[in-house]
């Protein structure tokens, strides 16, 4: 980053001088500083999660929902679906989680995206390749759920595209980014029911024309961050279908699950 260099009126040169120095400093001490747990802050050695954090992370493993990746309580063998699953089918096919939505994954989203922890979506990344690893072997193309054009302004970055990228390195599968346009600017859907999540992203993304080719009898992946109601990836997945989408899957980092899905 390039800082201000303070003027001088006596000893122009000087001052620069102090300012290379200080730039030079700053520089050797970010590199010095040991990286935090996004989780509990301590220092950790490498980039993610200390050794506590990691092992109150709940990732997501089988046995679990075919369709939505909701994980059940014991296993009920293949091709069984959760209750959700059956009673609102979401637009999109399948969906797979990394981790369940709680304190600690919690906090490693809120790092990536809103404390400039650029630093944790390969491990992120990583981690939602290898639970979306069927999805992705079917897969011509990632889509990552994208932002208004005035909060990716604000933000700088979209996290679901860096996650996507990630994906993309690990996996093969290309990205699409640009293929879906936010183009309603939706109130968060933090605080929100249900029906108010669905109501809010209603209309809110659409395939732009040019993109069209890109999208058409494709089969696609949706990429998120966290997967709460569905709504957002559903309202997504509606849109790629309308633009002729062969099929539309969704990975996710972390997903909300309340308790232990009991199979049916
Ligand atoms: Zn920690």
């Amino acid at each position: 980053m390039q800082q201000p260099i303070a003027k001088s009126v006596n000893a122009p040169g000087l001052s620069r001088a102090t300012a290379l120095l200080a730039a030079i400093l700053r520089r050797t001490l970010d590199v010095a500083l040991p990286t935090l747990c996004p989780a509990c802050r301590e220092p950790v050695r490498g980039h993610g999660l200390c050794a506590a954090c990691w092992s109150k992370l709940s990732l997501i493993a089988p046995p679990y929902c075919e369709r939505l990746g909701i994980p059940f309580a014991y296993d009920p063998g293949p091709g069984v679906l959760s209750m959700q699953a059956i009673a609102d089918p979401p637009a999109y096919r399948r969906a797979r989680a990394a981790a369940r939505y709680d304190e600690v994954s919690r906090a490693m989203v809120h790092a990536l995206k809103y404390g400039d922890r650029l630093d944790l979506a390969p491990t992120m990344g990583r981690w939602m390749a290898r639970a979306g690893l069927e999805l992705l072997a079917e897969a011509d193309a990632l889509v990552p759920v994208p932002l208004h054009w005035r909060r990716l302004w604000a933000r700088r970055f979209n996290q679901s595209a860096l996650l996507a990228k990630e994906i993309s390195r690990q996996s093969g599968v290309a990205v699409a980014d640009g293929a879906l346009k936010r183009i309603k600017a939706t109130a968060q859907q933090v605080g929100l029911s249900q029906a108010e999540r669905a109501q809010n992203v209603q209309g809110a993304f659409r395939v732009p024309a040019e993109r069209k080719a890109e999208v058409a009898g494709r089969r696609l992946v949706l990429i998120d961050d966290v997967l709460t109601s569905g709504a957002t990836s559903d309202a997504c997945a509606r849109a790629l279908l309308r633009a002729g989408a062969g099929s539309v899957d969704v990975v996710v980092f972390a997903r909300v699950v309340d308790g232990a899905r009991t199979p049916i």
